[in-house]
């Protein structure tokens, strides 16, 4: 069943990877027919994340052109064949591809109605960054009452809800953000300790960590910031504690070597960076666990997925769980958006109103 639909749509092309600038508002992009199992969702609101910039730079693979964009809330337009449960109208938020557009083909099975009571932009400022934070403080590591938690870039779209939920666990939560702004905003969340990383005071956050811990360490680390801080996390956390390494923020973490130190074939084994050296030094002898998740692990099966979101519902519901909107950028303003994020800009989750 259709609505009667245009032919032609606004979109944001990517025909090759590269800076912001690859990134193209057209006028008159094919609007996409619902495939097998698909819906045609007409996008009221869509996330932007800072996976996006993965794929636009190419640091993550994918097929070009592409219209970027792994989320929105809207509402469905049509419906592909064998596509069941969902009917014309129906308001719903989705996690696929190409959400820098108007309307968006997306898989029934990764579409959820949304709840009476809940906004499109309540859901898209918590959906695809909420499920993230949901999934990996119960199984990536399930954090307990009373364990100290360090989490970097407490301020983003993830870290904001991440610190909240953490809260809600009774968590001790350790926030590191960038400047005095994004400081006083984890701290109103209820962060523990909050450390402005780039600030003078604060380069030796390590220091500040192990403090606050009574020189212990903390027993889980959230890092999305990569490169600059892998190693600090790996010195902040405690013996037989855990790393959680889930973004690239500043660039990815170096590959992880693992033969352990004392044994023979560490001779046999040719170090060939300071990275390998410190993971070696420091991952073994403290025995610490890490892991490198992603959502989409989490939540393949229909249950799974339904889960989470039904959490995450519940939790808007209730107001348990606030949502911070950086700003709603039109469509075309897609670049301004990527240079925002990518230069530290924003605060909670930016929007696109597309
Ligand atoms: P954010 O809103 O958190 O933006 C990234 C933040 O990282 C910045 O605001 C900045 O905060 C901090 N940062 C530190 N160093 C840099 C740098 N050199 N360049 C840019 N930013 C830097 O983005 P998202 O909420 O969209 O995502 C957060 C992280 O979580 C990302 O790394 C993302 O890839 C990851 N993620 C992973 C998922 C997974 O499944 N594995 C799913 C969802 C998110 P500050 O100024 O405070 O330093």
């Amino acid at each position: 069943r259709t609505m009667s639909l245009p032919t032609t749509m606004k979109a944001v092309v990517v025909e090759q990877t590269g800076g912001p600038e690859v990134l193209q508002f057209q006028t008159a992009y094919p609007v996409p027919t619902p495939q097998e199992g698909q819906l045609l969702v007409r996008n009221n609101i869509s996330g932007v994340n800072f996976i996006d910039t993965y794929f636009r730079t190419g640091l993550y693979a994918s097929a070009k052109p592409e219209v970027l964009g792994r989320e929105g809330a809207g509402t469905v337009a049509a419906v592909g064949p064998n596509a069941s449960g969902f009917q014309v109208g129906d308001r719903v938020a989705w996690l696929a591809t190409s959400g820098y557009a108007e309307y968006t083909a997306v898989p029934a099975a990764k579409t959820v109605k949304i709840p009476d009571g809940v906004s499109d932009e309540e859901v898209m400022a918590s959906f695809l960054s909420g499920l993230t934070v949901l999934s990996f403080v119960k199984e990536t590591y399930p954090v307990q009452k009373g364990e100290w938690v360090l989490v970097h870039a407490a301020a983003g779209g993830a870290g904001f809800l991440m610190t909240q939920i953490l809260k809600t666990i009774g968590a001790k939560v350790i926030g590191t953000a960038g400047g005095p702004e994004k400081c006083a905003l984890v701290k109103g969340l209820g962060a523990d300790v909050v450390i402005d990383y780039r600030s003078e005071e604060g380069k030796d956050w390590v220091k500040k960590v192990k403090e606050a811990t009574g020189g212990r360490g903390v027993d889980v680390v959230y890092d999305s910031v990569g490169q600059d801080t892998w190693e600090g996390s790996l010195e902040a956390v405690k013996r037989k504690g855990t790393i959680i390494w889930f973004g690239n923020a500043s660039g990815p973490v170096p590959p992880l070597p693992l033969p352990y130190d004392h044994s023979p074939c560490m001779e046999l084994y040719q170090m060939d960076s300071h990275a390998d050296e410190l993971f070696v030094r420091k991952l073994s002898p403290k025995c610490v666990k890490v892991a490198r998740p992603t959502l989409f692990g989490y939540i393949e099966t229909r249950e799974e997925f339904e889960y989470y979101t039904n959490e995450l519902f519940s939790l808007l519901k209730s107001g348990q769980l606030k949502t911070k909107i950086h700003k709603v950028y039109p469509l075309e303003q897609i670049a301004q958006v990527h240079i925002d994020l990518e230069g530290r800009k924003t605060m909670g989750k930016p929007l696109l109103k597309p």
